[in-house]
């Protein structure tokens, strides 16, 4: 799946999860604030598997240090459609998330008191990723930065209790990422690094036919939208970066203080039954 894609269905995950308006299943409830920064952070961490790639579109969202921290996944992991992109992978990503969860530093004064920098730096990283993926930033090595920072320096001052879902963000959007690879013909080797054929009973005539599922190297692949960049990819995706953007505004407006659920009833009484 395309940058911007993992993205879009990263940050539509983080509203239909966490959102507690009528078109959310808000089974993670967060603050209207929470809703909208949480989604930009979502849609980084669902790029965060692909940071297994030096010369990819993440390597260079947040010059030079997107670069190191790419370039020290990519050997770790395996390179390219590795361990970034499995069970494990998933796991070693939320268990980095939870322990930054707890790197502060003490700011000595009564205003400040302890500044939680471990997810300051984790939403620095990811906001650039997502900005780099949706093009909203380019090459330009100073605007990436100032438009992290300022996101993680507002956060960070007007919610600091809101830091508690980052762990949870993360492992969301990487789950989110490797089930959209894992609808591409490519697959993706979910149980890393260990390799599997096929089970015996799969390729049995008799059994279950669903020996398509195992491409070379133990991939494993659900092809409903073909080659990465497909057509029907685009077409699975306008919904789903609607629905967020959708989620995004109306929490915004929740936060502004709007009646959005007098609108919600309008809207709903235009369709009778
Ligand atoms: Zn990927």
């Amino acid at each position: 799946m395309m940058g911007g894609h993992h993205a879009a269905s990263g940050a539509a995950a983080w509203v239909a999860v966490t959102a507690s308006t009528p078109i959310a299943f808000g089974w993670y409830p967060v603050s209207d604030a929470s809703v909208f920064t949480g989604a930009l952070v979502c849609a980084g961490a669902a790029l965060l598997p692909d940071a297994d790639h030096h010369s990819g579109t993440i390597a260079n969202s947040l010059k030079p240090v997107s670069n190191v921290v790419v370039k020290g996944i990519e050997a770790i992991s395996g390179g390219h459609r590795k361990g970034t992109h499995s069970i494990l992978g998933i796991a070693v990503f939320t268990a980095i998330a939870w322990a930054l969860s707890f790197l502060s530093i003490d700011t000595g004064t009564e205003e400040f008191g302890a500044i939680l920098i471990g997810p300051g730096i984790m939403c620095v990283l990811l906001v650039a990723f997502a900005l780099k993926a949706l093009k909203i930033t380019r090459d330009t090595k100073i605007f990436p930065w100032t438009m992290s920072v300022t996101l993680a320096v507002l956060i960070a001052i007007f919610a600091p209790e809101e830091w508690y879902w980052m762990p949870f963000s993360v492992a969301l959007g990487c789950i989110v990422h490797v089930l959209g690879d894992l609808i591409t013909t490519a697959g993706v080797p979910l149980l890393w690094p260990l390799k599997f054929r096929s089970p015996y009973w799969m390729r049995n005539k008799r059994g279950i036919e669903l020996d398509w599922m195992w491409r070379t190297g133990g991939n494993l692949s659900v092809p409903i939208i073909g080659d990465a960049g497909s057509v029907r990819e685009w077409i699975l995706l306008v919904p789903i970066s609607l629905y967020a953007i959708v989620g995004i505004v109306w929490a915004l407006l929740n936060q502004m203080g709007y009646d959005t659920m007098a609108v919600w009833y309008q809207v709903v009484a235009l369709f009778p039954g």
